[in-house]
């Protein structure tokens, strides 16, 4: 039995067909269903449900033996994941954002974020020193409120920050959905996970070839 953890939204929905053309598919769909575990028609795999966040504390403790996730996701978890594949989806870009034109403190940059590691990490880099405020979500409220002088979020469009008054500023990183695989499970079940690997690589090496003519 192999188990894949997926979260619902943007990863489930591009990771679904994915998922097909390597011959795996649910016997319901996910998005319609309020199961948490989904069969699919090969009897041997199966599909959970998580938060995007949990994707890589499934995969690293063994509850499932692969899962998608975001790059921000984990770079902000750490751990000791495999990650074989970049399937090149739920693309996005992890930046820090702010009111334009608004002057900056003389003191420690506040900034508000979910990725608190990633945060850290990228303004240690910089050499700046600054304070970190978690949030949970709604990131874009905290510089109009004056909670914070930045965030970090990942941005597609830019339509919820520009919504909102923002601009993004700084590109910390492009961001896509992973392949993960535990560690332990790439061991002792080599030969299906190496095969699945093998059919989402040509899957996704085929969407690019439709995507790019
Ligand atoms: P945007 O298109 O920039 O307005 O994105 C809208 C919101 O969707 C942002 O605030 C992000 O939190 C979220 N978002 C956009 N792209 C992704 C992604 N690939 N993965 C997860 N969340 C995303």
């Amino acid at each position: 039995m192999l188990t894949i953890a997926l979260s619902k939204g943007r990863i489930l929905d591009e990771t679904l067909p994915l998922l097909a053309q390597a011959g795996i598919v649910p016997k319901e769909h996910p998005e319609q269903s309020r199961k948490l575990i989904i069969e699919t028609e090969q009897g041997h795999v199966r599909l959970l449900i998580v938060r995007a966040s949990d994707v890589p504390t499934y995969v690293e403790q063994g509850a499932a033996d692969l899962g998608v996730a975001g790059k921000d996701v984990l770079l902000e978890y750490g751990g000791q994941l495999y990650s074989p594949l970049d399937l090149n989806i739920a693309r996005c870009k992890l930046m820090t954002a702010g009111v334009p034109g608004k002057p900056l403190p003389a003191g420690r940059l506040k900034v508000a974020t979910k990725y608190v590691n990633l945060t850290r990490r990228y303004y240690a880099e910089l050499g700046r020193q600054v304070e970190i405020i978690k949030l949970y979500g709604s990131m874009e409220l905290a510089p109009l409120v004056g909670l914070a002088d930045r965030i970090v979020d990942v941005v597609d469009t830019g339509n919820t920050l520009r919504a909102n008054g923002l601009e993004p500023m700084e590109l910390i990183r492009p961001i896509s959905a992973q392949l993960v695989v535990n560690q332990a499970s790439m061991k002792m079940q080599h030969a299906p996970i190496d095969a699945l690997i093998e059919r989402l690589r040509l899957a996704v090496a085929k969407t690019q070839e439709n995507a790019c003519p």
